[in-house]
C-alpha cells in the first residue's frame, strides 16, 4: 500500500517542471493529484496520462474564488491531506530595473497565491482528520539572490509565513514546511542565458544543478505521514548552494 492511498494533494502550477514530477510520484504510492496551472495543454496533458487519479483544473493562484473550485474539486477525488503551493513566476531584474509592477507581480503570484492557498485547504484538511502543506520557497528566501528582488521578497515572504501559518494550523492537524531549492534543471530556468546558468552553477558547492525528481521526493517526504513531527521547519535542497 503506498504512503498516498486514499489521499488527494492538490499541486497548484502542476503542469510541468517539479509540480508535474511530484503528481507522477504521488500516483505512483497510490494517491490522487489535483493540478492546477494556467498552461491547459500541458496540465491536460499530463492528467491524462496520469488517469483516473489525476485531474487538471486551469487556475490562476491568484484568484480567490478559483481557489474555492480548486479544493472542490480535489475533495471529488478523495479526502484533500496535501497542498503543494509550487506555482511561481520568476523575472530576474536588479533592483534599479524592477518597476512597481513587476514587483506587484511577484507578490501576487508567489506570495499571495501561496497565502490563499493555505487558506482555502484547511476546513477541507479538518474534514480529511489532518492535512500538511508544502510551501515551495528557494535558496532566494534563505539568502540574497542576485538580481531577483522582487523574486527573493516573495521567497523570503514565504519563509516566514510557513512559520506563522505553522503555529496557527498546529491545533487544526495540519503542518506546514517550506523547501528551498537551488538551481533546479526546469522550464523556469531558460530565461537566464546558458553562460549565466553555467556561472550559477560553477557556486553550487556540489558542482551541478538539481532534478526536478529530487525536489519532489523532498515534497513527497513532507506530505507524508513520514514527516508527521514536522512543522515549521525550512528545508534546503541546493547541493550546498545556501552555506
Ligand atoms: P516551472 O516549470 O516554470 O513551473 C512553475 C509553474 O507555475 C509553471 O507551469 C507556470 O506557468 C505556473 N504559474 C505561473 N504563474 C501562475 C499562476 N498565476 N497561476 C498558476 N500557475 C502559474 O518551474 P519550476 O522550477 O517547476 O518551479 C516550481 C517552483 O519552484 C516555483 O515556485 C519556483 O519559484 C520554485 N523554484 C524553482 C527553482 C528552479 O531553479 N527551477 C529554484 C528555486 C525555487 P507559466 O510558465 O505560464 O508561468
Amino acid at each position: 500500500m503506498g504512503r498516498f492511498q486514499g489521499s488527494t494533494v492538490l499541486i497548484s502550477g502542476g503542469a510541468r517542471g517539479q509540480g508535474a514530477v511530484e503528481a507522477r510520484l504521488i500516483v505512483a504510492e497510490g494517491g490522487c493529484v489535483l493540478l492546477t496551472d494556467i498552461l491547459d495543454a500541458e496540465g491536460e496533458a499530463l492528467a491524462a496520462e496520469l488517469g483516473p487519479a489525476a485531474r487538471f483544473l486551469h487556475h490562476d493562484v491568484t484568484e480567490e474564488a478559483g481557489w474555492a473550485r480548486a479544493v472542490s474539486a480535489a475533495e471529488a477525488l478523495g479526502p484533500l491531506r496535501g497542498l503543494v503551493n509550487n506555482a511561481g513566476i520568476y523575472i530576474p531584474k536588479t533592483l534599479m530595473e524592477t518597476d512597481a509592477a513587476l514587483f506587484e507581480r511577484h507578490t501576487r503570484i508567489n506570495q499571495l497565491g501561496c497565502f490563499l492557498g493555505m487558506q482555502a485547504v484547511v476546513p477541507a484538511m479538518e474534514r480529511a482528520g489532518h492535512g500538511s502543506i508544502v510551501n515551495i520557497s528557494s535558496t532566494a528566501g534563505l539568502r540574497g539572490s542576485p538580481g531577483a528582488i522582487a523574486y527573493s521578497a516573495t521567497k523570503w515572504a514565504l519563509r516566514g509565513m510557513t512559520k506563522a501559518a505553522a503555529i496557527d494550523l498546529a491545533p487544526r492537524g495540519i503542518r506546514v514546511n517550506s523547501v528551498h531549492p537551488g538551481p533546479i534543471d526546469t522550464e523556469m530556468l531558460k530565461i537566464r542565458t546558458p553562460e549565466e546558468n553555467a556561472v550559477r552553477t560553477r557556486l553550487v558547492p556540489m558542482q551541478r544543478n538539481g532534478t526536478a525528481e529530487e525536489v519532489a521526493k523532498l515534497v513527497l517526504f513532507l506530505l507524508s505521514e513520514d514527516s508527521s513531527y514536522m512543522t515549521g521547519a525550512e528545508l534546503a535542497i541546493d547541493g550546498g548552494a545556501s552555506l
